[in-house]
């Protein structure tokens, strides 16, 4: 009889090698059971090295191994529906990275498939598990900045040179960086103020990073349903701004710098009046492993993943509307998800 959760991972790509098959193995109650790879001789060695016992060539090849119950997608952003949808109809849960589609039409009928198959579909916004951000949603939900006013999200970096391929490239694969960085910001204020974003305005700049018509750069304004606003930069092209969240309220301000990571980081102050206190944040977990365990756990009955395949698509929502905004010159309504 198994007993461990088995997951198999469609794709070998740097997510996976750098955070989430140690992240699987890292809960004792799952194991990375099986690879699929078009990169079938490095898959391979890949394998062998971390004692994966199965590789295939194919999604459709490890959706009929046995040993899979998890199905953990990290492809090019274009094969997460796809993927997605032959995962449900085999039976399997997903945790799917994001952007979850790289349409609103794919990322309804994705959440529909899974719905409709009976199978848990997650989406892996990390953050969400990161220790100082968890901490700026439990101060803002005490109430202990008063009611929130405006937010501002800085999501500017410099995109790593290993990383300098689709994302940059390709638009047929989902690559600029609103549908990477602006999505996690939209994911990131939904679940810091519990709010839903509703409209949504923005501009593109390509700054010579990014192919013909792929944005490296993106400065837009979010409305969130209570009125308040949030500013949001995201960006491949800029070395050295840092990363940082800042919730405003009536009472105060979170001031979150370096949070918006791979890496468990950063750090909370609250401004209250003049005086400044960092927030003691104890030990910051790996982001990554969280979302394994609270997956883990949906799959065995308790509670719900970090982040649904519902967040996933209104995140995608939100990301395609910035997209249109920065397209047309005019700002976009979302309707009620
Ligand atoms: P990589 O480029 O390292 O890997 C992408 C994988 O997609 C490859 O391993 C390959 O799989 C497959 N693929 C299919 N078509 C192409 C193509 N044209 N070019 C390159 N690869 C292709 O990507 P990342 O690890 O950086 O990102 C993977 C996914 O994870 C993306 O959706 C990204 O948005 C998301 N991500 C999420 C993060 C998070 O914090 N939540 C962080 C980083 C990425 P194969 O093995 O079959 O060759």
């Amino acid at each position: 009889v198994r007993n461990q959760i088995g997951w198999g991972f469609i794709g070998l790509s740097t997510i996976t090698q750098e955070f989430m098959r140690q992240a699987v193995e890292n809960d004792e109650r799952s194991r990375v059971v099986a690879l699929a790879s078009k990169a079938l001789d490095r898959a391979e060695a890949y394998c062998r090295t971390h004692g994966i016992p199965s590789v295939y060539a194919t999604p459709d090849a490890l959706l009929s191994d046995l040993a899979v119950d998890v199905v953990y997608i990290s492809t090019v952003n274009n094969l997460h529906h796809p993927q997605i949808l032959a995962a449900a109809a085999a039976g399997r849960h997903v945790l799917c990275d994001k952007p979850l589609a790289t349409s609103a039409a794919d990322a309804a009928s994705a959440v529909a498939a899974c719905e409709k198959a009976g199978v848990i579909l997650g989406t892996n916004h990390h953050l969400r598990e990161a220790t100082a951000l968890r901490e700026m949603r439990r101060l803002i939900q005490e109430r202990s900045i008063g009611l929130p006013l405006a937010a501002r999200v800085f999501h500017a970096e410099l995109l790593p040179g290993h990383l300098h391929g689709w994302r940059l490239k390709s638009k047929a694969a989902g690559g600029g960086v609103v549908l990477d960085l602006t999505v996690h910001d939209a994911d990131l204020l939904r679940y810091l103020l519990d709010e839903e974003v509703t409209e949504v305005s923005g501009v593109v700049t390509n700054q010579g990073f990014g192919a013909a018509g792929i944005e490296d750069g993106f400065m837009g304004v979010m409305r969130l349903g209570s009125g308040m606003l949030a500013s949001v930069h995201d960006a491949y092209t800029v070395p050295h701004a840092g990363t940082g969240v800042e919730i405003h309220g009536t009472q105060g301000s979170l001031i979150g710098r370096e949070v918006l990571t791979q890496r468990p980081a950063g750090n909370l102050f609250l401004r209250q009046a003049d005086r400044v206190t960092a927030v003691r944040l104890g030990t910051r977990e790996d982001p990554y492993s969280r979302v394994v365990r609270r997956f883990n756990d949906a799959v065995l009955g308790n509670g719900t993943p970090t982040a649904s395949g519902l967040d996933g698509a209104i995140a995608v929502l939100v990301a395609l509307a910035a997209l249109e905004s920065a397209g047309s010159g005019e700002r976009v309504r979302l309707a009620r998800p």
